[in-house]
């Protein structure tokens, strides 16, 4: 059973996109529903606000732990932010440092809140949506880079970690979650 976390922002759409895969799934709003699931989503939304309800919930500590004993997750725009390990301003997220990574929140400016871009994988390129997005400014080692946007990765993995900085739940293209249950298994 993969778990979604359901506090905040838009896992709804995910759920749709976890089924377009072909997997069922169940919303996480607390440490009771966390041990009920294989792997986690954190979705888009807002990061400070996350911050916020998991350390209110428990669930900050819990999902570190669920980690280190190797949980796959799934971390999509806010959600890529909480799951780095260290967060460029603005401030007010607080990172939960699944994956060596620093995000910067906001990085694309208030302009180009929003846009969509094909975004290479390979020799492929696929688009993908960025809302209020953040840019990944360093990969830590042992993070494999595997989308990028204008040479700037995009897409990133760390073990059983997946993060990206797009809406990859708005193009009901699951070609991330289909990853997702890859790394299942
Ligand atoms: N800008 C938001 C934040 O800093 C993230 C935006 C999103 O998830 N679409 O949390």
């Amino acid at each position: 059973m993969i778990g979604i976390l359901g506090l905040q922002g838009n896992f709804l759409e995910h759920q749709q996109t976890l089924k377009l895969a072909g997997a069922d799934s169940m919303l996480v709003k607390s440490v009771e529903d966390l041990k009920k699931v294989n792997a986690l989503i954190i979705p888009g939304g807002e990061s400070t606000t996350f911050s916020i309800l998991l350390e209110r919930t428990g669930l900050a500590k819990a999902i570190k732990q669920r980690v280190k004993n190797a949980m796959p997750v799934l971390a999509t725009c806010a959600g890529a932010i909480v799951a780095s390990s260290e967060i460029i301003e603005p401030k007010g997220a607080k990172p939960l440092s699944l994956i060596d990574i620093t995000t910067k929140r906001n990085a694309f400016g208030r302009q180009r809140e929003s846009f969509e871009a094909k975004v290479k994988r390979g020799e492929a390129s696929f688009n993908a949506k960025f809302i209020r997005a953040p840019a990944i400014e360093r990969t830590g080692q042992g993070v494999k880079i595997i989308a990028q946007l204008d040479g700037k990765p995009v897409w990133v993995e760390s073990g059983k970690i997946i993060v990206v900085t797009f809406h990859t739940e708005l193009d009901g293209n699951p070609i991330v979650h289909k990853r997702l249950l890859e790394i299942i298994g």
